[in-house]
């Protein structure tokens, strides 16, 4: 059966939500926020240490029976979960008095860690400061950060469990030619990726938060890779018997603060909590629907371009480039590098400006090896940032150079708007 959102729940994220947060959000940011919470309704404590001796707080509300611990940013370069997370504190605070939310707080026990790896969120960066990715630590638990979890975990034998992650802006719903705005998982506990009841509980929660997911942001959610990572976090706690679901903020085109999944995200756990507290899940129907995500959703397509490889003629094909944030210290300022996603055929890739590029030429760099009599052989690289020029073959023959992924301008400042159609032509006309 399909789960509705009532509109008060998003005039409520209207009214709540942080308007002038960073996207590169750091400990200070975070804390200078969470100071401010009142602590009628959140208590907050020290729970630990990270790497670099940053202490992380974990944030409580509500005294039931029912224990809830909802993670974020364990990867310090995943930022929007968190930001969601400060939302979601607005909405309790100022729907504290409404029965639904006087519910939540008599049956559920909320523990909120937000920015598990502050150290890595001070650098954006994925890792820890021991250069450790403490979504595999979770058996040996090397690190203070992954240690500091668990215990939180075994202290308040948590029922459930929220994972919550950003995943790369490159993947679409399946083949809908949809980007994946959401993706969601109810990890396996083993290789076998069996459902016993503690998983199975997990599923009903992802197919509640899926059916909210879709309402807000229609046919772009879907669920991510399922293959069992025994050090990871989330099949880790699925194992232990936390009730777990993962959810990942993934890309919505021209979005790339991703204001609309933060606010997705927001709304969907706010309502799960209110039907967690009513212990009112849904079957897997909904969950079981998701397509998995695919790699197949790019920021600039270029279609029918022309190809160079280091000058040499490659034919007339597409390339699929996609983008990846990456912090600029002294400005303190996100910016997105581009890297190869594609090259020949990008009929199932969908992406934000997909460009009739037949006036267009692109040659690939690729001189790493130092002789250039090998030139010919070297390909460039999927997966890794770019080196290419884009050049227009028309009249002006300008050149847009793309240097280890980093562009000189906007790609799409560069290219004739005119020439630029699909999704982005249909967001913009919505
Ligand atoms: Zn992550």
């Amino acid at each position: 059966m399909n789960q509705f959102i009532p509109n008060a729940y998003t005039d409520l994220y209207r009214d709540s939500f942080l308007r002038n947060l960073p996207y590169w959000l750091t400990q200070d940011t975070l804390y200078g926020y969470l100071d401010k919470l009142p602590d009628t309704i959140f208590s907050q404590e020290n729970a630990g240490y990270s790497f670099e001796g940053r202490p992380v707080r974990l944030i409580r509300a509500g005294t039931g029976k029912t224990t809830v611990l909802l993670w974020s940013q364990m990867h310090g370069d995943e930022p929007t979960t968190t930001r969601a997370l400060l939302d979601l504190f607005g909405m309790i605070d100022r729907s504290s008095r409404t029965p639904e939310v006087g519910k939540v707080l008599q049956s559920l026990t909320l523990l909120f860690i937000p920015m598990l790896n502050p150290d890595g969120a001070e650098r954006f960066k994925r890792r820890t400061a021991s250069g450790t990715d403490m979504n595999r630590d979770a058996v040996v638990l090397r690190t203070p950060e992954a240690r500091l979890l668990k215990s939180v975990r075994d202290t308040f034998n948590a029922d459930w469990g929220f994972n919550l992650h950003d995943q790369e802006m490159r993947h679409a719903a399946g083949v809908t030619l949809r980007p994946s705005a959401i993706s969601l998982l109810a990890p396996a506990f083993n290789e076998e990726k069996e459902i016993n009841e503690i998983r199975g509980d997990a599923i009903r929660l992802a197919s509640l938060l899926g059916s909210y997911a879709q309402e807000l942001i229609p046919d772009c959610i879907s669920r991510y890779d399922d293959t069992y990572e025994h050090r990871a976090f989330g099949d880790s706690m699925q194992r232990w018997g936390t009730r777990t679901v993962l959810i990942e903020a993934g890309y919505f085109p021209l979005d790339r603060t991703k204001e609309t999944i933060r606010k997705a995200i927001a709304v969907s756990i706010y309502a799960a909590l209110v039907k967690l507290a009513k212990n009112n899940l849904p079957d897997a129907a909904a969950y079981e629907a998701l397509p998995f995500n695919r790699r197949y959703f790019c920021e600039y397509i270029l279609r029918n371009v022309s190809i160079f490889i280091n000058g040499i003629p490659a034919g007339v094909q597409d390339v699929g480039l996609y983008i990846t944030p990456a912090a600029d210290f002294e400005k303190h300022e996100i910016y997105y590098t581009v890297g190869l996603a594609e090259l020949g055929d990008c009929s199932t890739f969908v992406s934000s400006y997909d460009i009739d590029a037949a006036e267009y030429e692109v040659n690939f760099l690729c001189l790493n090896s130092g002789d250039a009599s090998a030139a010919r052989w070297w390909l460039p690289p999927a997966d890794e940032p770019v080196d290419c020029d884009i050049r227009s073959s028309g009249k002006s023959g300008r050149v847009l150079r793309i240097r280890k992924g980093v562009a000189e301008s906007l790609p799409e400042e560069f290219i004739e708007m005119n020439r630029i159609t699909a999704f982005r032509d249909k967001m913009l006309a919505q």
